[in-house]
This record gives C-alpha cells, structure tokens and sequence, in this order.
C-alpha cells in the first residue's frame, strides 16, 4: 500500500486565512501584549505564520503535551513533557494549537494554565474537526473546519514525516 496525498488546503488558502486570524485575534484582545504558546510539534508553522500577522508587542513560548505517542488515534491520557518558560501571570494568552481533534489536549491546557492566573486565555487552533468533539468550546479562533480524517501537512504528521508540507492534505492508503 502507498500513502496517497489528496490536498484539502492550500498553501494560498493558509496565507490568507492565517492573516484574518491576527486580526480577529487583535479586534478580540486588543493591543495590549500577547504571549502565545505553541503547542509542539504540530503548531509550529502556524505560530511562526501567525506571529508575524500580529502587530504590537508578541512573545512566543512553548509547550509540549504527549497523547498521541506517535500513533494516529488519541491514548485519552495527556500530559505535560515541556512547559512554557515565560511567567504568564497577568498577560494575555492565546494558546496555538495546530487541531482540535477530540478535544483532549486543549481541555486539559486550558484547566492548567487557567491556574496559572493569565489576565486572558484563549485559544488559536489552525484547524479543527467538529464531528470529533468531546469537549464544548474549545477554541476561540479556528482557522479551517475539517471532517473526521487524518491529515498530514503544514506542521501535522505521520511518524514525523510531512511536517514540512505547506499545505494540508487528507493522508490514506492506495493500492499500489
Ligand atoms: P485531541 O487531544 O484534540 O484529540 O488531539 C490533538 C492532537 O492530536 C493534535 O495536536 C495533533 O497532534 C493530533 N491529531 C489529531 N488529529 C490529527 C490529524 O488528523 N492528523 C495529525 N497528523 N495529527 C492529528
């Protein structure tokens, strides 16, 4: 079986929505400095793209949670590897997740950094897929709705390959 890419979003479709994100983020929060937390691996072009659409004073930092271990169903269990560095104690934070998938991960940042008494908290995520919900109000800002398959691109993976695509693409097996 060979893994076949079907493009879902383009890499111009990307650009434009990634820069109406800043500004619904900015009309939202307003100008006063951000701190944005990208969660790891996956965000990680998202932030870098979504960084510089913001105007005024931006801090990034990162976290990483583990549930997934690599495979393409969620364990149900997450937990912190890497935590942010930068004290997030009376700022304003939007956390920046590449997809909301059950919910999982996003529920369970938000439960801990909410502890963390931020002056905000809310969530970016690049994309998200209703139908797999398990948790109500997840993000705040939500660049793409998508359905229940698994994609590969712009950050997302499969074993660590594809991250690199700057575009999303729905990954299945094809017969050779
Ligand atoms: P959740 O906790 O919402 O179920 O899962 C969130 C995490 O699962 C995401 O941050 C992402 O790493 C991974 N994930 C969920 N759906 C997909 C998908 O379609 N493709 C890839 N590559 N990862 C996914």
């Amino acid at each position: 079986m060979k893994p076949h890419l079907e493009v879902l979003i383009t890499e111009e479709q990307i650009a434009q929505r990634v820069k109406e994100m800043a500004s619904e983020i900015r009309a939202e929060v307003g100008p006063e400095p951000l701190i944005l937390l990208c969660v790891l691996k996956g965000a990680f072009p998202f932030l870098a793209d979504l960084s510089r659409a913001l105007d005024g004073d931006v801090r990034v930092d990162f976290v990483q949670t583990s549930s997934y271990a690599g495979g393409r169903s969620s364990s149900g269990a997450v937990r912190i590897v890497k935590d942010h560095e930068i004290d997030i104690t009376g700022h304003h934070v939007v956390i920046v997740e590449d997809i909301v998938d059950t919910g999982l991960t996003l529920a369970y940042l938000r439960e801990l950094l909410s502890t963390r008494q931020p002056k905000s908290l809310r969530v970016a995520s690049f994309l998200s897929k209703p139908e797999a919900h398990q948790h109500e109000n997840l993000a705040d800002f939500i660049g793409f709705e998508i359905p229940k398959k698994f994609v590969v691109g712009y950050g997302l993976d499969d074993g660590e390959l594809y991250r690199n695509l700057p575009y999303v693409a729905v990954l299945s097996e094809s017969a050779p």
